[in-house]
């Protein structure tokens, strides 16, 4: 595979561009392979790439039933952030964002990561007290986090609805290493690498069946044919309870909703900044990609769902949220939108953890934040597979943690998935 680098762009911008390598290859599947990762997603894709790369691991496969990233990694609103407090999930989300810092370097691929600064508005005195107790903790875990009073924020953000809001702003809780990142580049970067690394990327592979022992996996059933494999595991996000009864384990805690994202006709620099509010009943978070595009997004649609569209109500409910916080917005077109299904778990945390089979391993629950955790979920999840022990970081994220009354519940929401946005 031919390496991006300035002689290389530089080469080829003489010759046509006729001269790259394909991006990575579209082998037949083997008959069997040590270890198979169901799901080709962010999860999946570095899942494959750290076993290989940090574990030295041969034979790996990764099925994907459609194409990689036809799922929840091609639809996310791609925000990148470590504003996490509960212990566990702050150094999980810390090493995430320092992966990201190096990603593009790492995978030789420009994953278009912009720290950007992500800007959460507060609305009242307790909301900020609120806030400021978050940030300080992460202040004293080495995270960065400042609060913003409203005079610093109209200074950096001067389009937000201050003079006639219904909720009026009073300031901001704001990261600035965090931003967003290019989703599809993420996917295809970590595809590439996986891919030179000799990992088998099988696309239009989905798992039909899973054949067991008492106590294993033994083979999977794939729109391609059998395929055997000394260790499975899944990272199939919202299809996970799917997955998990295809190996006859019951019901998992998670359920499958919906949640919509949205698309704008370009427009000129407007939003240098992720800004997130939550207040009353409303949910929002907007920035502007590269093209100019408004891109934003809200609640789940409150219903359990496997479909990849959105329904009408919540189309009113964020075009009302995002006119309620930036009013210029009132006649700009929305171009797209469509829905991803996110698996959901009762205390709004993922799963990176071992099961009641012996060789098959969990990656799931990601809510509506996997997209940020992806490079330390592929990582830990690898770890995982290779070692047979779970990182400190992720000990407590198995599937025990309800009857042992373990709390990584970060917004403290309880047991209804619908709430931990
Ligand atoms: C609208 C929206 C906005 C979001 N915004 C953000 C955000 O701003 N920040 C953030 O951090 N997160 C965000 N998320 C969440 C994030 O996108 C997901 O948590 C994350 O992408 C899930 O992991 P994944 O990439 O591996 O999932 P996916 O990309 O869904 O990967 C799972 C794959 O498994 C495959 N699969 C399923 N069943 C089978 C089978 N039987 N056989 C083979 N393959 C199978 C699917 O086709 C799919 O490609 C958002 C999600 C959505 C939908």
């Amino acid at each position: 595979m031919t390496r991006f680098n300035a002689w290389n762009v530089f080469k080829n911008g003489f010759t046509g561009q006729k001269n790259w390598d394909r991006q990575w290859r579209d082998p037949e599947p083997k008959k069997e392979y040590d270890i198979i990762v169901v799901g080709g997603g962010l999860h999946g894709l570095a899942t494959a790439y750290y076993l290989a790369k940090n574990h030295n691991k041969k034979n790996i496969a990764v099925l994907e039933k459609g194409w990689i990233g036809g799922g929840n990694a091609g639809r996310n609103t791609t925000i990148v952030r470590s504003n996490y407090m509960m212990p566990g999930n702050h150094e999980f989300y810390e090493h995430s964002l320092k992966l990201w810092e190096n990603l593009s370097h790492d995978l030789n691929y420009n994953v278009m990561f912009s720290q950007r600064a992500h800007v959460s508005l507060f609305h009242s005195p307790s909301a900020r007290d609120d806030a400021a107790r978050r940030y300080n903790i992460m202040r004293l875990h080495g995270t960065d986090g400042e609060l913003w009073n409203l005079d610093t924020l109209k200074n950096n953000i001067p389009h937000l609805n201050y003079d006639n809001a219904r909720f009026p702003i009073l300031g901001a809780a704001v990261q600035k290493r965090a931003g967003n990142a290019r989703h599809d580049s993420a996917v295809w970067g970590y595809a590439r690498a996986a891919d030179s690394l000799g990992v088998d990327i099988l696309q239009n592979c989905k798992v039909t069946g899973v054949q067991r022992s008492q106590s294993n996996i033994e083979s999977l059933e794939t729109s391609r044919g059998t395929i055997k494999a000394k260790k499975v595991g899944f990272a199939v996000a919202g299809h996970t309870s799917v997955l998990w009864q295809m190996a006859g384990l019951g019901n998992l805690p998670i359920e499958s909703h919906k949640l919509q994202a949205f698309v704008t006709e370009s427009v000129k620099p407007l939003l240098d900044h992720v800004v997130v509010y939550g207040v009353g009943g409303a949910h929002f978070y907007i920035s502007q990609s590269d093209k100019g595009s408004m891109v934003f997004g809200g609640d789940l649609d409150w219903y359990k769902s496997y479909a990849q569209r959105g329904n009408l109500p919540i189309v009113q409910d964020s075009a009302e949220a995002a006119m309620a916080i930036m009013p210029c917005l009132g006649r700009i077109r929305l171009l797209r939108h469509w829905a991803g299904v996110m698996d959901m778990s009762m205390d709004g945390s993922f799963f990176i953890c071992k099961t009641p089979l012996s060789n098959l391993y969990l990656n799931a629950g990601w809510n509506y934040g996997g997209f940020k955790a992806s490079p330390a979920s592929g990582w830990y999840f690898a770890d995982l597979i290779a070692n047979e022990q779970p990182h400190k970081h992720v000990q407590n994220h198995n599937l025990e943690r309800f009857e042992k009354g373990i709390n990584i519940d970060e917004r403290g929401a309880g047991p209804d998935p619908k709430l931990h946005g």
